[in-house]
């Protein structure tokens, strides 16, 4: 008999979520306003801490779409944004008809590399044209570079939108993701640290940029007796119903970090006598990630990453591939990119692995014994 599949990152409900759920249908705040999006958006400003104002939009994505418009990020703009992420981070970009400028990783955190980054500036600034805006991911929960990156945002006066899809929970220096950026997004996509089945957030610092930001979430629908429209808006609003599950999520958030992390300590041990693996980990303290994803770098010359995928496949553990760089995906391939290729060789040389909440005990076993195989 075929073994249950592990998955590499499933939803883990905490136990309250169904209660909103049922007080959303109890009081009929089924539509895209009620209790549950006050309460989901209030929790998330506790915790993230003051300058944090929060509107739950449909998608991280959205987040990002709208942090490009608050920035207004038009036609032709150029628009600097880390290569090595998912797609999502990106393709607002192109909603906008704006021009993506892709930046390479350092090699600590495999977030943008503020030497490249400084680069790209430059040959912006050259053709007369400052960028509007810097997209920066915390990749796999990772914190990227926040005080180089910063630091050359204000040199430039570019704002930093701050991709911490990946990153609730992961701290800088004692600091929040989601607090770094002029604009910061977190997803609660199914498959993040924790869920509202499908939903984001965009952080704002002032009240003025939140008020705006869900302005333009509800179809730009002025306040006036009758429907008026002078600029384009978009339907993005987060649905109550969902709200409750975030609410319940919340509640669980810290648990969630410290059974990720555990993950990690766990591959760590499993993987310190298998020579020729890597196990992508925080650079010195103050990076703290959430350790969202657990990825691995591979060797070549000591070890086959397609043999380690495929045994991984045989046994039902899902294992996948890191992200493929935005400048080499067909879509992007015009555009501009900087820097010496090491998000391609994360690409070519490394995977992600299991890294639920919920993962079990004998989920743990199998994957270790999976690895026994490669030891020498
Ligand atoms: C998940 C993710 C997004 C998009 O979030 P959605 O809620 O899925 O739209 C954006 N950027 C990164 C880095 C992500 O991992």
């Amino acid at each position: 008999m075929k073994q249950q599949k592990i998955w590499l990152s499933p939803p883990h409900m905490g136990g309250h979520e169904l209660k909103y759920i049922q007080e959303a249908f109890d009081t009929n705040w089924i539509s895209q306003s009620g209790f549950n999006i006050e309460e989901f958006e209030r929790s998330l400003e506790n915790y993230l801490g003051e300058n944090s104002f929060v509107t739950a939009l449909s998608s991280g994505t959205a987040a990002i779409h709208l942090a490009l418009k608050l920035l207004n990020v038009e036609e032709g703009d150029f628009v600097i944004c880390q290569s090595f992420t998912f797609v999502a981070s990106a393709n607002p970009i192109l909603y906008l008809k704006a021009v993506p400028v892709f930046i390479d990783s350092e090699t600590s955190t495999w977030n943008l590399c503020p030497n490249a980054l400084e680069d790209s500036i430059k040959f912006c600034l050259k053709q007369g044209k400052k960028p509007k805006a810097i997209i920066a991911v915390s990749s796999y929960g990772m914190p990227f570079m926040v005080d180089e990156i910063l630091e050359i945002s204000r040199k430039y006066e570019i704002p930093v939108i701050e991709d911490s899809a990946e990153a609730l929970g992961s701290e800088y220096k004692g600091r929040h993701c989601g607090t770094f950026g002029d604009l910061s997004v977190i997803s609660f996509n199914g498959n993040k640290i924790i869920t509202t089945s499908g939903g984001g957030v965009l952080v704002s610092r002032n009240q003025k940029d939140k008020d705006r930001t869900l302005f333009l979430a509800t179809q730009a629908k002025e306040n006036k007796n009758y429907y008026s429209h002078s600029e384009i808006g978009y339907n993005y609003r987060l649905g109550n119903i969902s709200a409750g599950i975030g609410r319940g999520q919340m509640e669980v958030l810290e648990e969630r970090i410290k059974q990720r992390r555990e993950n990690h300590d766990f591959y760590q041990r499993i993987m310190a006598d298998v020579d020729g693996i890597s196990l992508f980990s925080a650079l010195n303290e103050d990076f703290y990630s959430n350790y969202w994803l657990n990825a691995i770098t591979i060797d070549p010359d000591k070890l086959s990453k397609e043999k380690l995928r495929k045994t991984f496949l045989e046994n039902n553990v899902e294992i996948r591939y890191l992200w493929k760089p935005m400048h080499l995906q067909p879509l992007y391939k015009d555009c501009s990119f900087f820097g010496s290729g090491i998000s391609g060789m994360l690409f070519d040389n490394g995977l992600c692995l299991p890294s639920g909440s919920n993962m079990t005990n004998d989920c743990k076993d199998r994957i270790t014994e999976i690895l026994s195989i490669f030891k020498n």
